[in-house]
């Protein structure tokens, strides 16, 4: 099957699976309040990669049907640049508010599947078959995955390492005639009530006894067993005038149990493989996975500048204090550019005829980010002062007695309407004050982990050479060589 449109995706959601929201099991995503906008918005990158079919669109390398660019297994710098503009149009249709939009998970199977030769190291060669086999199964039948990986906090006093025997993180518990059987919980699943399959892969490292912790598979969402406790909706009633963020883009955040799941032989692509399950996300994943995810984040910080931007005009507050606070969010916003093509130009072949960006200047964004977006929305709210708060409903728009009133007093400066100034302002608070707005903060912070590990990853990943000679020069009395700078990106991997 080609890539699908967003009535097809919408008629995958039918299918029956285990969603708790609030006080209900939910029968019917497509139609429930606190999924319909969402379900929705996502119909609609669906029915994007159609309209924007030069950007968003490649020929599958063995059928030639048309699978989206998000699949595609780059193998030059020029495939890093043509699956660039495809992830940018879909970030443009989110303003880079959905993180997990179903480009995020085929761009980590793509990379995968393209380092295949990693998943096959330490005897796992049926594994990684499996493995190459599942991506095809994506990429063809344009399906929307959402993932876990991380394992569920009981103790953090514990520490991070699963020891053997601990019941709470999923493991393997048995072996059927054709798979395995596995019991527990991981945290979060992104997307989940609008997927049609679950992804489980590494995250942490394990201790070499905690072998049966060591999975990776992919099932449908609707295999027995399998539960999604979600969090509490933050999607606003379906009015896009009046919420245009959270009446769209809620994604979901869901708590996954396993519940004595069968995985069917042919879905594992780690059965219990200590060695193999430490070593395939240290190398080109993070790099891989971070072209997407800091294209997302370079369009929201630049959607967030010309948000601001757009209130400050209302009301004709460009002062050289708020001028600054926009600057400041705009220095954001073209660092993150910046990074991204750097990163794309100094891309390299990571092995297996692979390529992917260099990971130095994303780690340095991934690391950057958690302290930049909450100060964003704090300067939204500095800048939106009050004025946040005196918007007006489209209802209240539509009340006659009213109507000539809010005009009157609630207009903004020179010639911009009442309405337009109440469009501008509740965007604002929807995307930095709102409920789904705080949720998105979390996000930012936790992400692919905390801003606390991702700095310390940072540290870690560096590369030594060019630092240590620059001291050396004056600690040991060595020449101050020059080196190139390919040489450090590759290193940083
Ligand atoms: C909105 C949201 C959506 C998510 N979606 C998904 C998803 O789709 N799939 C998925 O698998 N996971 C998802 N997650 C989970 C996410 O991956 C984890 O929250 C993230 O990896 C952090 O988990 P952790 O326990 O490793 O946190 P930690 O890194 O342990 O951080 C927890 C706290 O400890 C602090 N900390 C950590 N290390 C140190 C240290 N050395 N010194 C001092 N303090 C430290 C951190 O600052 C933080 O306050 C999501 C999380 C959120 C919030």
């Amino acid at each position: 099957m080609p890539a699908r449109t967003g009535r097809q995706f919408m008629n995958g959601l039918k299918e029956p699976r285990e969603i708790w929201v609030g006080e209900n099991r939910v029968s019917d995503i497509v139609d429930h309040p606190a999924f319909a906008g969402a379900a929705e918005a996502l119909a609609g990158v669906f029915d994007l990669q159609h309209e924007y079919a030069a950007d968003c669109l490649v020929p599958d390398p063995e059928t030639g049907e048309a699978i989206n660019v998000s699949h595609l297994i780059p193998r030059s710098k020029s495939d890093l640049q043509r699956r660039h503009a495809g992830l940018q149009r879909i970030a443009e249709y989110t303003v880079g508010v959905m993180g997990r939009s179903p480009d995020y998970m085929n761009v980590t199977y793509a990379g995968f599947a393209g380092r295949c030769d990693e998943w096959a190291a330490h005897g796992n060669e049926a594994g990684a078959e499996n493995l190459v086999a599942y991506q095809k199964h994506l990429r063809r039948n344009d399906i929307s995955l959402t993932h876990t990986i991380i394992h569920p906090t009981i103790d953090k006093g514990a520490g991070d390492r699963i020891r053997a025997g601990d019941d709470a993180p999923l493991h393997k518990v048995g072996e059927t005639e054709h798979g395995i059987v596995v019991s527990g919980a991981r945290i979060l699943a992104t997307l989940a009530p609008f997927a049609d399959e679950l992804a489980v892969y590494p995250a942490h490292p394990l201790p070499d006894d905690a072998g049966d912790y060591a999975l990776a598979f992919c099932i449908p969402m609707t295999t027995p067993g399998l539960k999604f406790i979600c969090r509490d909706s933050f999607s606003s009633p379906r009015n896009t005038r009046d919420f245009p963020i959270s009446a769209r883009f809620d994604e979901q955040d869901a708590f996954v149990i396993f519940d004595r799941v069968e995985v069917p032989r042919s879905r594992l692509h780690i059965d219990c493989n200590v060695a193999v399950y430490n070593q395939v996300m240290t190398t080109g994943w993070y790099p891989n996975i971070m072209q997407q995810t800091m294209i997302r984040a370079q369009t929201k910080l630049e959607f967030a500048w010309g948000l601001s931007t757009r209130m400050c005009e209302a009301i004709n507050a460009l002062q050289p204090p708020n001028a600054q606070m926009l600057g400041e969010i705009w220095t954001f916003a073209e660092i993150a550019r910046a990074c991204v093509a750097t990163a794309e130009a100094e891309a390299y072949e990571f092995g297996n005829g692979v390529w992917f960006p260099a990971g130095g200047p994303l780690t340095a964004l991934r690391a950057s980010l958690p302290q930049w977006f909450p100060r964003v929305n704090e300067i939204i709210r500095l800048l939106g002062s009050h004025n946040l708060f005196a918007a007006p409903t489209e209802a209240q728009f539509s009340d006659p007695a009213l109507r000539p009133l809010i005009d009157r007093y609630l207009r903004g400066a020179g010639d911009v309407s009442a309405e337009d100034r109440a469009r501008i302002f509740r965007l604002a608070w929807d995307f930095a004050g709102s409920a789904l707005a705080s949720r998105g903060e979390q996000y930012e912070r936790f992400y692919l982990t905390s801003g606390a590990r991702n700095q310390q990853m940072a540290h870690r990943l560096a590369p030594r050479q060019r630092g240590d000679r620059l001291v050396d020069r004056f600690v040991k009395d060595e020449p101050p060589a020059a080196e190139p700078a390919a040489s450090r990106m590759a290193e940083a991997v």
